[in-house]
């Protein structure tokens, strides 16, 4: 979902996911710094750590579910400074932020367009490939005089644990 990110960083980040699965963090490191800053938001180890835990899940984890993980590297950590550093790296376009009414917000690491698939029982979001997005917004029709800024497609279910 674009929300005020910079085309440029979101093409770093691909850059960095592709080939080798991404794993290489040396290489995005000076590409999170740099997107802090140019928002002018601080380079900190925790906002580091917090990064580093959501390159390496795709479950689209909640705030306290990188707080649990981010704790077991930095014990000091609390769960509204990584809340705040959620925050910042998708302030700085680092991450996405989904929202889903009332429950709790999640994360991830992909700021390209895609779309999810999300169990309506235990919540497990999941990346979908985006195969027919363009076709399918214009085949849904608007209601007149609202301009279309941007198009989520969510597929609900339930997921294989949840069967
Ligand atoms: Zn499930
Ligand atoms: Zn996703």
């Amino acid at each position: 979902m674009p929300r005020g990110r910079s085309k440029k960083a979101a093409a770093s980040l691909k850059a960095g996911r592709s080939g080798g699965e991404g794993k290489d963090a040396g290489r995005q490191r000076p590409a999170l710094r740099q997107m802090l800053e140019t928002r002018g938001a601080n380079f900190t180890r925790q906002r580091e750590a917090v990064y580093d835990y959501l390159r390496q899940v795709d479950h689209h984890p909640t705030a306290e579910e990188v707080f649990v993980a981010v704790k077991r590297e930095l014990p000091k950590i609390g769960l509204a400074t990584v809340y705040k550093n959620l925050e910042a790296l998708v302030a700085c376009g680092a991450a996405s932020k989904l929202t889903y009414g009332d429950s709790a917000a999640r994360y991830e690491i992909r700021t390209d367009h895609h779309y999810h698939s999300r169990c309506l029982k235990c919540g497990l979001i999941a990346d979908v490939p985006p195969a027919a997005g363009e076709q399918l917004i214009k085949l849904i029709k608007a209601p007149r005089g609202f301009k279309v800024e941007d198009c989520r497609i969510e597929l609900l279910g339930h997921c294989k644990n949840c069967k």
